[in-house]
């Protein structure tokens, strides 16, 4: 049997159920366990304290996925652990439903530890699931996970997109492909849009490109936000950067936008964001600019135009530790531009997903750039990342989506 025992002191973390261990924190590996191998991981005093599975490249050691002895790590505990997420998200489903909010056709149906679930990550659109198996354990159990995701979920196909940085951190190959039955080119998603002016409102609609899309093919983390942000776009000249498929400029067109400006890299992006423009019937101006944000805010500035509301919703800034000076002077240089394109009272939406920048730390570099934007700032609300994307206390990691609506003075 493959075990880890903790150096003296170490076990206070794992006692709390924080699931991973880290290699500074193993004094002896006994066995020689092999990638995604399961370990039983003891205190120095040998009482045993959970179990999990082995990662031979990363850092992180170990995953662990029950604090239980008598529970094994099989079929059984991954069916268990499923089916508590999944039956997690149908209440959430009924949740929104009542606040009417309902009729999101996708959905995170399994956030990894979040979920007792380290490495997996489940998202469903319609009938169709995506997959991103992330770690050694997971990698090494890929079809016992797709034939429970199947079995559970009934799902017509299901799509692998472990094509992530963290595959390359655990020493794994990118893995990209169909695992089971069939996916079409695009998928329609349905997502609530702003509701309190007019209850008749269809809902939005958007097409993911499962295969061709960033993440897993649409920000479903946003999709709450998107609708907060849309309520105070309308009747406004609206600039939305960092725009991808266009998800906070349609909710904000939909809700009434007088304008519509899109900022995205992607020329890609911005043809979908178009497109949705297209599918929900918004007759707006719409104009979609390819560029980078930090050039074209500053040519805004130099050109004198100003807007009214300006969504900042930028990619991970920090991947890693050593990024996260730089990522925050990244955030403190669109924040300050995007400052100095508001008119008076004007509203920015500022979003971080850099789970290594927490929400305090962002405040204080949204601060910042008021202070050299000259400009007062006041908080209005504070957004998080949507609830099928649940934060488990005991992995204080798994909150990194936070945003910021601010009003300008
Ligand atoms: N708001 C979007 C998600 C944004 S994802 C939604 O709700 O769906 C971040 C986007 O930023 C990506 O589409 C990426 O192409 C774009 N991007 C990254 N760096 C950029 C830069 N420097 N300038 C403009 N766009 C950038």
């Amino acid at each position: 049997m493959n075990a880890i025992t903790l150096r003296p002191g170490r076990e206070r973390p794992v006692l709390h159920h924080h699931p991973w261990i880290f290699s500074g924190a193993i004094a002896t590996v006994d066995g020689s366990p092999a990638q995604g191998d399961i370990v039983d991981v003891y205190a120095t005093t040998g009482t045993w304290l959970a179990r999990g599975t082995w990662s031979s490249v990363s850092q992180i050691k170990a995953r662990l996925f029950t604090w239980n002895a008598d529970e094994a790590l099989d079929a059984t505990l991954l069916r268990h652990r499923m089916e508590r997420a999944i039956a997690g998200r149908a209440m959430l489903t009924e949740a929104w439903s009542i606040t009417e909010t309902a009729a999101r056709s996708a959905c995170r149906l399994i956030y990894a530890e979040s979920d007792g679930l380290p490495g997996l990550i489940v998202d469903r659109y319609g009938t169709y699931l995506v997959v991103q198996l992330l770690t050694q354990g997971m990698a090494v159990r890929t079809d016992q996970i797709i034939a429970l995701l199947h079995h559970l979920t009934g799902a017509r196909g299901i799509y692998e997109r472990s094509d992530t940085e963290a595959r390359e951190q655990e020493g794994l190959p990118l893995a990209e492909g169909l695992r089971h039955g069939e996916i079409p080119p695009l998928i329609t998603l349905h997502e609530p849009g702003l509701r309190q002016r007019s209850p008749w409102r269809p809902d939005l609609q958007f097409m993911v490109d499962i295969g061709g899309g960033q993440k897993t093919g649409f920000y479903l983390d946003q999709a709450e936000n998107r609708a907060r942000v849309a309520a105070y776009c309308v009747d406004r000249d609206v600039l939305d950067c960092f725009c991808y498929s266009g998800g906070f400029a349609v909710h904000a067109a939909q809700a009434g936008a007088r304008r519509v400006t899109l900022i995205d890299s992607s020329t890609t992006a911005l043809a979908q964001a178009q497109e949705h423009m297209t599918v929900n019937n918004i007759t707006i101006p719409v104009e979609p600019i390819a560029g980078d944000v930090f050039k074209l805010l500053r040519q805004y500035r130099a050109d004198g135009r100003l807007f009214e509301v300006i969504i900042l919703d930028p990619p991970r800034f920090a991947n890693k530790q050593t990024h996260v000076e730089r990522a925050l002077r990244g955030y403190k240089d669109i924040n300050m531009l995007a400052m100095q394109l508001l008119v008076p009272g004007g509203v920015l939406a500022t979003f971080s997903c850099s789970g290594r920048v927490p929400a305090e730390l962002f405040q204080k570099v949204v601060f910042g750039a008021g202070v050299d934007a000259r400009r007062d700032v006041q908080i209005l609300e504070r957004l998080t990342q949507a609830p099928d994307h649940p934060v488990l206390l005991s992995f204080p990691e798994s909150e990194y989506l936070k945003g910021l609506i601010c009003r300008v003075w």
